[in-house]
């Protein structure tokens, strides 16, 4: 197969690895956004979180925790954004599961998660109803 990130969580071609364990790999984007810019790869080749086994999904959640400690410890940011472009729409560019860790800073001119869009059509409680029924 074909994937740039399977060949970097495998050390096939180089990257700044700066955290591994055995389900995962912290790298530096390649394009940071902020000093400190991670993404963190599982090793087994997925596309989305969905086709993450739910035996495995707490594996990637821990090597998110150590790295996002690491950056904190060595960085000292005063926050973080942490998150997933999950699919072509939301700006997923790489179709091998990645998590971003961004270090924050309160002057570094950023937003929050809930500032990348704003599009409403139906009400909470019409989503609610359509979630649940
Ligand atoms: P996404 O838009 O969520 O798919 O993010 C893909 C990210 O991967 C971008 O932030 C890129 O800068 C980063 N990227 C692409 N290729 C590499 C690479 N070879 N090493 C490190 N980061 C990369
Ligand atoms: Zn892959």
């Amino acid at each position: 197969m074909d994937c740039i990130f399977c060949k970097i969580a495998h050390k096939e071609i180089p990257s700044h690895l700066i955290y591994e364990d055995v389900s995962a790999v912290g790298i530096l984007d390649i394009h940071p956004r902020t000093p400190g810019h991670v993404l963190v790869l599982p090793k087994a080749h997925v596309v989305s979180i969905k086709e993450v086994p739910s035996e495995s999904v707490g594996d990637i959640f821990l090597a998110v925790k150590n790295i996002t400690t690491l950056l904190e410890e060595k960085l000292k940011p005063d926050g973080f954004t942490i998150g997933i472009n999950h699919g072509e729409i939301a700006g997923q560019e790489v179709p091998h599961l990645h998590v971003h860790i961004m270090p924050r800073w309160r002057d570094d001119g950023g937003g929050c998660i809930q500032s990348i869009v704003q599009y409403q059509k139906e009400s909470v409680e019409e989503i609610k109803k359509k979630i649940l029924s």
